[in-house]
């Protein structure tokens, strides 16, 4: 019953406030919790506390609102601590959301190293004779200590997936799509096969939900420090980076990965939770590439046999957004109609298997074991 769409509870919030709410000064309104009973379960799983969660979301701290990445017109918001996004959604989207819910609830419960959007809640906001306006929260992917200094929104496809920015306009905040990426990332072997053997496994769930459109959002931090000098390494095998023989690059890889896990082996004992996992907090290795846009180099076998490039030692942040879209009638006439101009494959409303298909196969061509 709890997963039941119509589950669903209102309440008052007067501005001189009542027993259980407290007093405000913006307009008398009425809020709504979808699900709550699911969505307290899923938190709880998530590990977020419901003191810090409330306090995040509805504290006095103003959110800060993101100049709007996306092209669907939702508003982001993100929380003062970092850790929580609010995006607004069409009523469209929440369905998707509470129809695919038990099937949701059952997938991360089950992979704890799942990569879809980690949602803590959905809501409604009706201010006294305004308009609703329902919106979700979400884990934050780029919470992290670390600048993000690079992030990639990768669907798979080419139509149309290039930031419109000129290249002297990119920084940081730049949201970058697959005709930009210029890296190859190169992974641990035992993360490397956790990632495929997770993305499979998340994109079955999403393709029976019907659902496409999604991305795979990758956030990537330049890692310029000398770990290896607290380690007591010659400063001769450290020196900027470029390391002479092929014995010492692996010998330094190793060295980077392993203090990387003792380190969170150290979080571990002190009782706190380990900050690496699959999709966060990744010690990585970028390779640089050409970008799709100058040459397409990600085609069959091209990016697991890559010219050596520049490589960056780096941490990763990924995970799967955007997951509300299901391939209804409006999909398949956008499909129809831009097809009669580019080439179906290449565009990215094909139908869920398709997309599926195309999405993953990209995913294990950027990735690449780290032998
Ligand atoms: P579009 O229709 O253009 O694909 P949208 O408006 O539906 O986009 P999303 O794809 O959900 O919005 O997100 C847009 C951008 O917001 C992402 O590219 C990313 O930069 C940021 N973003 C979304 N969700 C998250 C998240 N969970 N963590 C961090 N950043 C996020």
């Amino acid at each position: 019953m709890d997963f039941d769409p119509k589950e669903k509870f209102w309440t008052r919030f007067p501005p001189e406030g009542t027993k259980t709410t407290p007093p405000h000064q913006s307009v008398d309104f009425r809020w709504k919790d979808y699900c709550p009973l699911v969505f307290r379960r899923l938190r709880d799983l998530f590990q977020v506390d419901p003191a810090e969660y409330m306090l995040a979301i509805c504290g006095n701290d103003a959110l800060r609102e993101l100049s709007s990445p996306g092209k669907s017109g939702s508003f982001f918001y993100l929380t003062q601590d970092d850790r929580f996004m609010i995006k607004t959604v069409k009523k469209s989207e929440v369905k998707v959301l509470l129809r695919m819910l038990p099937s949701y609830y059952k997938h991360v419960c089950q992979y704890e190293n799942s990569l879809v959007t980690r949602f803590y809640g959905v809501h409604c906001v009706k201010p006294v004779g305004g308009q609703k306006i329902r919106f979700i929260v979400m884990g934050n992917l780029f919470c992290s200590e670390y600048r993000i200094q690079r992030r990639f929104d990768l669907k798979g496809s080419s139509h149309g997936r290039s930031t419109a920015k000129p290249e002297g306009e990119i920084d940081e905040t730049t949201t970058l799509k697959d005709l930009d990426l210029n890296f190859a990332f190169r992974l641990q072997r035992n993360w490397y096969q956790e990632l495929m053997k997770q993305i499979k496994r998340d994109c079955e769930f999403l393709e029976a939900e019907r659902i496409m459109d999604y991305s795979l959002l990758v956030g990537v931090h330049f890692r310029d420090d000398n770990t290896g000098e607290k380690m007591g390494l010659s400063p001769f095998v450290l020196r900027s980076g470029r390391i002479d023989s092929y014995q010492n690059e692996k010998f330094m890889r190793g060295c980077r990965f392993l203090e990387a896990e003792l380190q969170d082996m150290d979080r571990i004992l002190a009782g706190r939770k380990p900050s690496i996992r699959l999709g966060a907090n990744m010690p990585a290795r970028a390779e640089r590439m050409a970008r799709r846009s100058d040459f397409d180099q990600y085609t069959s076998g091209g990016a697991t046999h890559p010219s050596h490039g520049e490589m960056y030692e780096v941490v990763l942040y990924f995970g799967v957004i955007d997951i509300l879209q299901d391939y209804d009638i409006t999909k398949k006439i956008e499909h129809a109609y831009k097809s009669l101009q580019a080439d179906p494959a290449s565009i990215s409303a094909v139908d869920p298997k398709l997309y599926s298909k195309r999405f993953r196969d990209f995913i294990s061509r950027i990735f690449i074991e780290d032998g």
